[in-house]
């Protein structure tokens, strides 16, 4: 093993190699891949090999794409086959629900190129007779699902890197990691040692241990997972290979192994393997059967699939692999160790390898990962994601893999785990609530306990009456919101205000104002958008996505601040409760000495005041479109607070109001929010945020690309009028143009206030100014899309201004 290298990869199942193939391929050759046995030692030797392009994140969907269409480039560099079988795949229906959903999977397939078909019931049992017709609906066909031979993807993955420069020692176990003062490496193996500019943990089963080295717990968790492979079956004789197939409600996924069918399932009662430490002696190892568990799914298969029942069992696997509490991979550099980065919690490496590996390597030689991977940034989970907290989640995503996820339903594992003190509060006033960053917050309100819950459904549901009457309350008197789950830096020091002109491409606002301000990168595309509050000369209260928080710090930590500058997390110090409509001033008013009125405290003021017996922070803006004010108080006010608000109010008929009516209204306002209508591959002036890029600024990160995409953004964010009977845009929805799709939805909603459904989403620049022709598709069905050429309530923004 070399004494030095550029990139220490640790692990050798498909992903690390995926990733040592990427780095050379960009043209790292100075690469080294560290692998404790032989290759494909972890969860990757006895993986079934499925792979599919299907995923509920258009952007990870993507990278499944890329993935399956690399399998001929290694091929063809390697010489090793990778024994890919195109045989096209089935998702079954069983239900009507699971024919909607399969109906929005294909629509967003349409704006990624995919060739998607819903078909009926004949039509499936045509292309998959094994099934019994009774017990499905329809189903969706893909022509692009298949599967591999994981060594063999490994392998050409391995070879093809060796052949670009990469070198590979097996049986060296990486013991220790660490770090020098450079932000550079030893690492430490039971062979020798090298010293890397770069770690890359792709250590699967054994990420978590190797996180540990370097003082991380990263929230991954390893399940057991079964399937069975039958006797040979005469079916199945003479014909042409079986496609895959996905039986949803039979939590099932079946393909043919060679004269038989493999079975695997996703059962109900899955089991953690190893839930606090991965034992180093674990190797090409299986875990021992247990059928027992998983009889409720072999029955319903029997059923599903009766020739399976006669067929008889030839083989069992029982194998362990690891997910993070949402499903998806946990890839980047991580924040408060430099030079470190994960690839890890990979659990469908045959479908996801490839695009990890790629976005990996670009992300780590152009300081960008090229594609938006949201989904997939290990910066989406903070301290909350702990050992307990992942392990109820990773279970819970188990169970639920084949299961549908209606728009309006939350989760339950884990819960409840953060509340904030008014909590019990808002439960007594009949709350539903929401978990966000495992922090509870209500997302509407029941007008009776026993009605304070959701009826799941991709239509409009028993949520729609209340929600109405909790805008109703904001347009014509006031309401109430806690607004607590947002992400909060506290800067301070002599160089606060020219650092934040740094990162900020706003201007920065003067004492006692608020300046709403994206954040770009140095490509000019949004990471970031936040409400810059200004304190004192050198004191600034930053509000942005509590879920992006550890995201920022890591963008801060790459463009530090001077000596002089503290830039502090504070999400749960400053707790807040929100004050919106006509009436909130006068409410406010009652409870403060200051000047409420436009005169004395316009909009986007800031100013520390005492509300009652509270001391706070009181900002003037909105985010629903009415006259509004926002409170900051710390944690141990935030009762006082709530009760104060809450009597003055009862001569205004205050009324509490949720996330879900704050989503109504924001969409009526045309206010986008962080991951749906911001995200990195947008530009400030394809989202409409332009007005915020402060061009009389001379330095700030990104302005060189914001200045080009200001006159050739390719993408414009629009606001349409819908025509819908029952049900709404959810986002991810294609927007047709002319008959072609051109676009897609980013948010939905009704507008309570206006009286109709709308929808935000991205379209071409060039066709951005057409005022007819477009079309929205919702569940399967087109419905006329009028584009506003403003907000559709209150465009002039008096309201809020008054
Ligand atoms: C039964 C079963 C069926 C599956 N079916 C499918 C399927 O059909 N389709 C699909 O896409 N996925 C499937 N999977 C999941 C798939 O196996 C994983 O997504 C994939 O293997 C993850 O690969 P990895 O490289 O991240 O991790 P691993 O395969 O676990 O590789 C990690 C490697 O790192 C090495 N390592 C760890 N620590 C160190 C260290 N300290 N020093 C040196 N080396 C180290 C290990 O020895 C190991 O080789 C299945 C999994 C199981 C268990």
């Amino acid at each position: 093993m070399k004494s030095e290298t550029r990139v220490a990869v640790i692990g050798g199942g498909v992903v690390g190699a995926s990733v040592l193939y990427h780095l050379t391929k960009a043209g790292w050759k100075d690469v080294l891949l560290i692998e404790r046995a032989e290759l494909t030692s972890g969860s990757t030797w006895h993986a079934a090999g499925g792979m599919h392009t299907v995923n509920g994140d258009p952007n990870v969907a993507k990278l499944q794409q890329y993935t399956i269409e690399l399998y001929k480039e290694i091929e063809q560099i390697s010489g090793q086959s990778c024994g890919v079988h195109i045989t096209g795949g089935l998702m079954l229906a069983g239900t009507r629900e699971r024919l909607d959903w399969l109906k929005m999977a294909k629509a967003r397939g349409r704006y990624l190129g995919m060739d998607l078909e819903i078909i009926s019931v004949d039509e499936a049992a045509r292309l998959f007779p094994l099934l019994d017709k009774k017990h499905f609906k329809g189903a969706m066909y893909d022509p692009i699902e298949g599967h591999v031979d994981p060594y063999g993807v490994t392998h050409a993955y391995a070879k093809s890197a060796q052949l670009g420069g990469a070198e590979i020692v097996r049986h060296t176990r990486v013991t220790d990691l660490k770090a020098r003062s450079d932000g550079s490496w030893d690492v430490i193996t039971d062979h020798g040692n090298v010293h890397a500019e770069y770690v890359v943990n792709a250590a699967g089963l054994w990420a978590r241990e190797v996180g540990r080295m370097v003082g991380i717990e990263l929230p991954i968790l390893a399940m057991e997972h079964q399937y069975l492979i039958t006797g040979d079956m005469p079916e199945l004789k003479g014909k042409k290979e079986q496609l895959h197939c996905i039986d949803f409600e039979g939590e099932l996924y079946l393909r043919q192994e060679r004269g038989g069918m493999l079975l695997g399932t996703y059962e109900k009662a899955g089991v953690p393997w190893s839930p606090t430490e991965t034992p180093w002696d674990f190797g090409q190892d299986l875990l021992a059967n247990d059928l027992e568990r998983i009889a409720p799914s072999l029955e319903v298969a029997f059923k599903h699939f009766p020739a399976l029942g006669d067929a008889g069992i030839r083989k069992v696997v029982n194998g362990p692999f690891t997910f993070a509490p949402d499903g998806n991979p946990l890839v980047g550099p991580v924040k408060g160790l430099k030079n470190f980065w994960v690839a890890c919690g990979v659990m469908a490496g045959f479908s996801q390898g490839g695009g990890v590996g790629l976005a990996l390597s670009r992300w780590l030689i152009d300081g960008d990962p090229g594609a938006d991977i949201w989904a997939m940034d290990v910066a989406r989970y903070g301290d909350w994601a702990t050992l307990a907290y992942t392990n109820a989640k990773v279970r819970e995503n188990y169970s639920r893999r084949f299961s549908i996820r209606f728009p309006n339903e939350e989760l339950q594992a884990a819960r409840p785990l953060r509340t904030t003190p008014i909590y019990e509060r808002l439960q007594a006033a009949n709350a539903v609530f929401g978990d966000y960053c495992g922090l509870e917050h209500s997302l509407w309100f029941a007008p009776t306990a026993q009605s304070a819950k959701d009826e799941f459904s991709f239509h409009r549901s028993n949520d729609f009456p209340h929600i109405a009457a909790e805008c109703d309350a904001v347009k014509n008197s006031v309401g109430l919101l806690e607004i607590s789950n947002y992400g909060k830096f506290e800067i301070k020091g002599s160089g606060a205000a020219d650092w934040l002109s740094h990162v900020m491409a706003n201007r920065v606002p003067a004492v006692g104002r608020i300046a709403l301000t994206p954040m770009l990168n140095e490509r000019g595309k949004l990471i970031g958008d936040f409400t810059m509050c200004r304190i004192a000369p050198e004191h600034f209260l930053l509000i942005g996505t509590y879920a992006a928080e550890t995201y920022y710090q890591r963008w801060f930590e790459r463009h530090p601040a001077g000596p002089g500058v503290s830039i502090r997390p504070c999400a749960m110090e400053y707790v807040g409760l929100s004050i919106a409509g006509p009436n909130s001033r006068a409410l406010l008013q009652g409870l403060v000495r200051d000047d409420l009125s436009t005169a004395a405290f316009p909009f986007l003021s800031f100013k520390r005041m005492e509300i009652g017996t509270v001391p706070g922070y009181v900002g003037r803006v909105s985010f629903t479109g009415e006259l509004g004010f926002e409170i900051w108080v710390t944690t141990d006010y935030q009762r006082a607070l709530y009760d104060l608000l809450v009597s003055a109010g009862r001569k205004y008929d205050l009324r509490p109001f949720g996330g879900r009516a704050l989503n109504c209204m924001r969409v009526e306002k045309s206010f986008g929010t962080w991951a749906r209508e911001y995200r990195p591959i947008y530009g400030p002036f394809e989202a409409g945020l332009g007005r915020f890029v402060d061009f009389r600024k001379e330095k700030f990160i990104g302005r060189a690309s914001a200045t080009k995409e200001r006159d050739a953004g390719a993408l414009r964010l629009l606001t349409f009028k819908l025509e819908t009977k029952d049900s709404d845009a959810l986002g991810d929805e294609p927007i047709w143009h002319d008959g072609k799709v051109v676009g897609w939805v980013t948010s939905g909603a009704f507008g309570h206030r206006v009286g109709h459904s709308l929808a935000l989403g991205y379209v071409p620049a060039a066709i951005a100014g057409a005022t007819s022709g477009f079309e929205i598709e919702i569940i399967g069905e087109r419905h006329q899309a009028q584009p506003l050429s403003e907000a559709a309530y209150d465009a002039k923004g008096s309201r809020m201004r008054t």
